[in-house]
């Protein structure tokens, strides 16, 4: 099948190039490379043996991405393109809705004009806010608390609309838990620009000594050792979660919202942990004040993953682990990707 996936130079989206290549998928990857870079399509054919196609654009781009689409004879999308860091999303909010919003309608309005009506939308577990049970099921209410959230909830409901509309749309919203890991070749991973928001790439530059601490954020939560939990996901589990969404999307119109998780919570300190007896190195880390907002436990129920998309999490925590550990020791002589 003819694939495009905007955003696919970026960390899930490569990952998920990987998978759909590897099970014999054309993919085409449309970004902008405003948070990845080039060197990206010489490692996808290092991991898969097949040169990636690679077009240079933004996804406001309409006229680009008709384009594209036409041109590739391209049958599915998924669409990883966006802005993703909840706390810069408070600082500069129009410019998340304009990648996040504006961009998807750009591409929803390209691939109505170009006949391509099947679409897997990157969405995420921040669309539920504070749990308000666990595990989170797709039943559970969206509290959206951030400018990021609401982009999400925003392009779901979009999505929504247009299924309603039109009986030929064929759309699924993965809503990922915590992408972590790279794959295995150590190729790949994630590289976050600057000093890391989240946990796990955090924890990676304290192995290697780039970073001196790690701030756990609160030992108080009302969890078994007090330090927050969540459902961390290997990145090659969540690549192969769109592959079955693809095969799902074949064989089912409408519209669908799908939690990609494990259904598994781990601790900060269980990361740690982990983290240390992979890479064999300390991960110093003190106890600081709770990050605002922060919620003390998020993990998914996957039931409905398995049942629509016949699709389970199946890495180890170790897995998790050992992969980011190759990837970021790896950089030294291979340079960010
Ligand atoms: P990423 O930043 O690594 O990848 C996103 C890619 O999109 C980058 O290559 C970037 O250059 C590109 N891009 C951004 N704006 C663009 C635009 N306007 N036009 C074209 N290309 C553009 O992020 P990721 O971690 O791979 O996330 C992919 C998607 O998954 C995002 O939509 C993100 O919100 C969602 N998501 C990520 C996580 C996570 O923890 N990584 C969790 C839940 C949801
Ligand atoms: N966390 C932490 N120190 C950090 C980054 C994160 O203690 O430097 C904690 C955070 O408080 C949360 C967990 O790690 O309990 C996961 O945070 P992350 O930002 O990776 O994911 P999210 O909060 O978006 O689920």
């Amino acid at each position: 099948m003819n694939l495009l996936l905007t955003g696919g130079m970026g960390y899930i989206g490569s990952h998920t190039a990987v998978a759909l290549t590897l099970a014999g998928h054309r993919v085409v990857l449309y970004d902008n490379l405003s948070n990845s870079a080039q060197v990206m399509a010489e490692r996808l054919e290092r991991i898969t043996g097949v040169s990636p196609l690679f077009v240079s654009g933004d996804v406001r781009d309409t006229d680009r991405l008709c384009h594209t689409l036409r041109h590739h004879a391209i049958e599915t999308v998924i669409h990883f393109a966006g802005l993703k860091v909840v706390g810069e999303s408070l600082e500069i909010p129009l410019d998340y809705y304009a990648n996040n919003v504006q961009g998807s309608i750009s591409l929803l309005q390209a691939m109505h004009v170009a006949g391509t009506r099947a679409l897997v939308f990157s969405s995420s577990a921040n669309v539920y806010g504070e749990p308000r049970y666990l595990p989170v099921d797709e039943c559970h209410p969206t509290g959206v608390t951030n400018p990021y959230g609401r982009t999400k909830l925003h392009v779901e409901e979009i999505l929504h609309d247009l299924a309603r509309s039109d009986p030929a749309w064929r759309i699924v919203c993965l809503r990922y838990f915590n992408p972590v890991g790279a794959h295995e070749s150590g190729l790949i991973g994630e590289h976050p620009q600057g000093l890391p928001n989240n946990l796990m790439p955090y924890i990676a530059r304290v192995a290697t000594g780039e970073l001196a601490e790690l701030q756990v954020f609160g030992n108080d939560y009302p969890t078994p050792d007090g330090t927050g939990v969540r459902d961390f996901i290997h990145v090659m589990d969540l690549a192969e979660g769109h592959a079955c969404a693809v095969a799902y999307l074949n064989a089912h119109p409408g519209w669908q919202v799908i939690n990609l998780g494990t259904g598994q919570g781990y601790s900060v300190l269980e990361m740690i942990r982990a983290f240390e007896v992979a890479s064999g190195r300390p991960v110093p880390y003190r106890i600081a004040p709770r990050r605002p907002g922060d919620s003390a436990s998020c993990y998914a129920n996957p039931e409905k993953a398995h049942r629509l998309l016949n699709w389970t999490a199946r890495r180890t925590l170790a897995q998790m682990c050992a992969t980011t550990w190759a990837f970021q020791s790896g950089m030294g002589t291979e340079g960010p990707a």
